[in-house]
C-alpha cells in the first residue's frame, strides 16, 4: 500500500526504511548522534497516518521537549500536507511525557481525588508546600531542608513509587525514618489543594492504570501506535507508563543513544534499553551508522572523546559530509574575554553569510549565560535564551501568574497566599496566621475560608477591609473573564490590584525592568487561545524562545540542546570544576564523570560544520576569582581533529620563558592554586595535567628571585592570589596600584602578583 515515492521515505537509507516500514511489533532503534533517528521516527509517524493504519488521535508520540514536539508536528504536517491536503482527523498525542500525562490526567482526575482543573505546581510551590509539611511534623526546616525532601520524593516518584509502595527502609532516606510519613502527608496536602507536582502527572496515571483496568484498556485500545524519542533518558515511571499503554499490541517504537544519556540525576535509567528487549520479546533492533549531520573532523573528535567511557554499548559511525574544519580549542584569559570572542566569531560568521539562527552557544551551567548576555547586548548581537524557567521565575511574573491562576481556579491556595498581601493590604503575618488557623478548623481551602470569614468579626477590621477588597476584585475579574480577552484581562488585573502602582512607586533600579517584564507577559499571553491554555503552557514550558522572526543566536544549556543541531556551535567554559562540574568530580566517581563526558559528546555532536571550545585561565565562581585548568575532555580529543589556539600567547609565553616552563599546548595559565573554595575547586586544582603540558603550580614559583627579571610597568596585566586578574595603574617601588576586574582599585605588594602580559 505504501508508495516508494512518498516524500518522507525519499532519501532514507535501508536501515531507516526498515524502521519506518515495519509498523507492527516492537522496534528499538539504537544509534549514535545525527544518524537520523528522529527523522526516521517522524517518517514512521507520517507512514502510519498516510497508510491509514491509525488516525492522528490514535497515535501517541513522546518527544523530549515541547520544542521538539512542535517541530515534529510541523514536519509531519508538511510531509502529509504535500501528499494529501486536509487528510487529518483529531490531533495526535504528541508532546513531552509531562504534557501528555497532564492531558490524560485532566480527563481522569476524579479517579485520584482531584478535580480536572487541578494546578500543576512548579518547583518553587512544591518546596514551599514541603516546608509546611516539614514544620507541621515538628521538624526543624534548617536541619531537614525542603529542597532535600523534594529531591528524595522526586526520586521515589521517578521510580513509580507511592508512599504505600515504599520499602520500610526507604523512610530513612529523610529525617531519620520520617521520610515515608512526610511523603504521604505531602500527597494529602496536594490533594486538599487540588494540585499535582510534575512527578504526580505520571504517578497518578500509573495508579489509575493499576486501579481502573477499564481506563487502561480504553487507552490501550485507542493508541494503536506508540513512538518515543530520546528513549535513553526515560525513567522507571515513564517506562512503566509506556509499557502499560503498549498493552499486548506492542506497537511501540523507541529511538535512543546510550552515549547521550544525560539525565540520570533526574532518574533516567539506561537500563530501560535492556529492559525493552526483555519486556518486548522479539523486538526488532535497528542500528543506524551513517551520520548525516556533522563533517568528519567533528564526528571523529566526538567519537574519540566518548571512547574514553567504559560503560557503553559501543557503535560505529561514519559520515559523508566531507572533512570540514578541525575543532577549534581556544585558550583565553577570562569569561568576559570568552564572551567577546564568541560574539566576534559569531559576527564574523554572520558577515560571511551564515545565519545567526544556525549558531548556538551551549553552556554547562546557567550562571555562564549572564556574561555572554551582557556582551551580546553591548554589541547588539541578537540572541535568545532557551531552557529553564528563567522568565517565568521572576518574582513579578510569578505574582502576576498567581492572580491569573486565582481567576482560573478560585481555590488555588498557594496562589492566594502569594498575593494576599502583595501589594500590601494590611494583611500581616498575624492576620495570615489566624486565617490559616481558621481554614484548618473549617477544613476548607484558604481562599474559600477567607470568603467565609470576611463576613465575620473573626478577623480584625483592618485585615477585613483589605481582604474584602481583594475578594471583591477577584470575583469581578472572574466574571469579566467570560467576556474580556485574556491578555487584556491581565492588564486590568495588574492595574486594578494596585500591582502596577506599587512598581511605579518603587524607586529601586529594578522596578522599571519589572514593569517591562509584565508588559512582556501580557504580550506572551496573546499567543494562546485562552487563559487556561496559557497557564497550562506556563506550567509545562521548557523553553522561552521569542517567536518573532529576526535571526538570533541561541544560548542554552548542553542538557537542553539534546536532539538539536546547528551549523556552528560554541562551547565555552571547558575547565576542570566547571566542565566536568566540581560536583561530578567530588561526588560521583566514574559514573558521574562518564555522564559529564556524554554531555560533552552531546555538545560536540550538535555541530554540523564548526565546533569551537573555549577554556579560560581565570573564572569567577560564586563571586571569587579562581585560576582554572583546561578540562580533561580537551585532552581526550584526538590531536588529529583539533586545532588549539591561545589568544593570550604573547604574554603567557614570555612569562613561561622566564620560568623555563614547557607547555607545548600553549594553553592559558594553568595555575593550580588552591583558593580555599570548597572541595570542588581543590579537586579541580589537582586534576591531571592538561594536554601534555605540566600544570604550573603557582605556589612552586620561585617568586621573588625571578621578579627582577620581569619589568612591571603601568598597563601590565597581572594576577593576584586574592584579588584575581587586573591591570597595573601605577608603580611605586615595590608597591603597585592595580585596577582589578573584580575587586576594584587596590594597592598590593609587587612580589605577590604574577605578570601575565607585560
Ligand atoms: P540526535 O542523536 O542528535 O538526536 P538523530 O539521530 O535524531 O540525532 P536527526 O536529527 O534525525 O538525527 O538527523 C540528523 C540530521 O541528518 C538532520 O538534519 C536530518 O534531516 C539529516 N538526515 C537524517 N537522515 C537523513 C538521510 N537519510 N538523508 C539525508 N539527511 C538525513
Ligand atoms: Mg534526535
Amino acid at each position: 500500500s505504501q508508495s516508494p515515492e512518498a516524500p518522507w521515505l525519499s532519501g532514507l537509507n535501508p536501515a531507516q526504511r526498515e524502521a519506518v516500514l515495519n509498523l507492527e511489533g516492537p522496534v528499538l532503534i539504537l544509534a549514535g548522534a545525527g544518524t537520523g533517528k528522529t527523522r526516521a521516527l517522524t517518517a514512521r509517524l507520517a507512514q502510519i497516518l498516510h497508510t491509514r493504519r491509525a488516525w492522528p488521535s490514535e497515535v501517541l508520540a513522546v518527544t523530549f521537549t515541547n520544542k521538539a514536539a512542535r517541530e515534529m508536528r510541523e514536519r509531519m504536517e508538511r510531509l502529509l500536507g504535500a501528499a494529501e491536503p486536509g487528510g487529518r482527523e483529531g490531533l495526535p498525542f504528541l508532546g513531552t511525557f509531562h504534557a501528555i500525562a497532564a492531558r490524560m490526567l485532566r480527563r481522569n482526575a476524579g479517579l485520584v481525588g482531584l478535580e480536572s482543573s487541578f494546578t500543576i505546581l512548579d518547583t518553587d510551590d512544591q518546596q514551599r508546600l514541603m516546608k509546611q509539611v516539614i514544620i507541621e511534623a515538628g521538624l526543624e526546616e534548617k536541619r531537614w531542608p525542603a529542597k532535600q525532601l523534594a529531591s528524595v520524593i522526586d526520586r521515589w516518584k521517578n521510580r513509580g513509587l507511592r508512599p504505600d509502595q515504599l520499602e520500610p527502609a526507604a523512610a530513612h532516606e529523610f529525617a531519620d525514618g520520617k521520610g515515608t510519613a512526610l511523603y504521604a502527608r505531602y500527597q494529602e496536602r496536594l490533594r486538599a489543594l487540588n494540585a499535582a507536582d510534575f512527578g504526580d502527572l505520571l504517578l497518578h496515571m500509573l495508579t489509575i492504570f493499576e486501579q481502573h483496568p477499564d481506563v487502561l484498556a480504553d487507552y490501550q485500545k485507542r493508541f494503536k501506535y506508540l513512538l518515543v524519542d530520546e528513549y535513553q533518558d526515560t525513567n522507571v515511571a515513564q517506562y512503566l507508563w509506556l509499557k502499560a499503554l503498549a498493552g499486548t499490541r506492542h506497537n511501540i517504537a523507541c529511538v535512543g543513544d546510550d552515549d547521550q544519556s544525560i539525565y540520570s540525576w533526574r532518574g533516567a535509567e539506561v537500563a530501560n534499553i535492556l529492559r525493552f528487549e526483555h519486556d518486548f520479546p522479539g523486538a526488532r533492533l535497528i542500528r543506524l551508522e551513517q551520520n548525516y549531520r556533522s563533517q568528519s573532523h567533528i564526528l571523529a573528535a566526538a567519537n574519540g572523546l566518548i571512547a574514553h567511557n567504559r560503560t557503553r554499548l559501543g557503535k560505529t559511525l561514519r559520515t559523508d559530509q566531507g572533512e570540514g574544519e578541525p575543532l577549534q580549542v581556544i585558550g583565553i584569559w577570562d569569561a568576559p574575554e570568552e564572551a567577546r570572542q564568541v560574539g566576534d566569531r559569531a559576527e564574523r560568521l554572520a558577515r560571511e553569510g551564515a545565519s545567526l539562527n544556525d549558531m548556538a552557544v551551549l553552556v554547562r551551567a546557567q550562571h555562564q549565560t549572564r556574561v555572554l548576555e551582557e556582551r551580546f547586548i553591548a554589541i547588539g548581537l541578537p540572541y535568545k535564551i532557551i531552557g529553564g524557567f528563567r522568565f517565568y521565575e521572576r518574582a513579578e511574573i510569578r505574582d502576576a501568574l498567581a492572580y491569573l491562576r486565582l481567576i482560573a481556579s478560585p481555590n488555588d491556595a498557594l496562589a492566594f497566599e502569594r498575593i494576599i498581601n502583595t501589594p500590601r493590604r494590611g494583611l500581616g503575618d498575624k492576620a495570615m496566621a489566624s486565617l490559616h488557623h481558621m481554614a484548618r478548623l473549617l477544613d476548607r481551602p484558604l481562599p474559600e475560608a477567607a470568603r467565609q470569614l470576611v463576613e465575620t468579626d473573626e478577623i480584625s477590621p483592618q485585615a477585613r477591609r483589605g481582604l474584602k477588597s481583594l475578594l471583591t476584585s477577584l470575583s469581578r475579574w472572574r466574571s469579566e473573564a467570560a467576556t474580556t480577552d485574556h491578555a487584556e484581562l491581565a492588564r486590568i488585573v495588574l492595574e486594578e490590584s494596585g500591582y502596577v502602582a506599587m512598581l511605579q512607586a518603587d524607586k529601586s533600579p529594578e522596578a522599571a525592568g519589572r514593569l517591562d517584564n509584565l508588559q512582556e507577559l501580557t504580550r506572551a499571553m496573546a499567543d494562546y487561545p485562552s487563559l487556561v491554555s496559557f497557564l497550562e503552557h506556563v506550567s509545562l514550558v521548557m523553553d522561552n524562545d521569542a517567536s518573532d522572526a529576526a535571526e538570533k543566536l541561541t544560548i542554552m544549556t548542553l542538557h537542553a540542546a539534546k536532539g538539536l543541531e546547528f551549523d556552528h556551535v560554541f562551547l565555552p567554559g571547558w575547565e576542570e570544576g566547571l566542565f566536568p562540574s566540581s560536583r561530578a568530580l567530588d561526588e560521583g566517581g566514574t559514573a558521574a564523570l562518564e555522564e559529564e563526558r556524554r554531555l560533552a559528546y552531546v555538545g560536540i555532536t550538535r555541530a554540523r560544520r564548526t565546533a569551537t571550545i573555549f577554556h579560560a585561565a581565570n573564572r569567577q565562581v560564586y563571586g571569587q576569582w579562581t585560576a582554572s585548568i583546561p578540562s580533561r575532555f580537551i585532552d581526550e580529543l584526538p590531536d588529529a581533529n583539533v586545532e588549539a589556539t591561545n589568544t593570550m600567547a604573547g604574554g603567557a609565553s614570555l612569562w613561561r620563558a622566564a620560568l623555563g616552563a614547557h607547555d607545548p599546548f600553549g594553553d592559558a595559565l594553568a595555575t593550580g592554586r588552591s583558593t580555599g573554595r570548597g572541595p570542588g575547586w581543590t579537586r579541580a586544582a589537582t586534576a591531571p595535567a592538561s594536554r601534555g603540558g605540566p600544570v604550573i603550580q603557582a605556589r612552586a614559583l620561585p617568586g621573588p628571585s625571578l621578579r627582577p627579571k620581569i619589568d612591571i610597568r603601568p598597563g601590565a596585566r597581572v594576577h593576584h592570589q586574592k584579588f584575581g586578574g587586573g591591570t597595573v595603574i601605577s608603580v611605586e617601588d615595590d608597591k603597585l596600584e592595580i585596577e582589578f576586574a573584580a575587586a576594584g582599585t587596590r594597592r598590593v605588594v609587587a612580589s605577590f602578583v604574577e605578570v601575565v602580559d607585560t
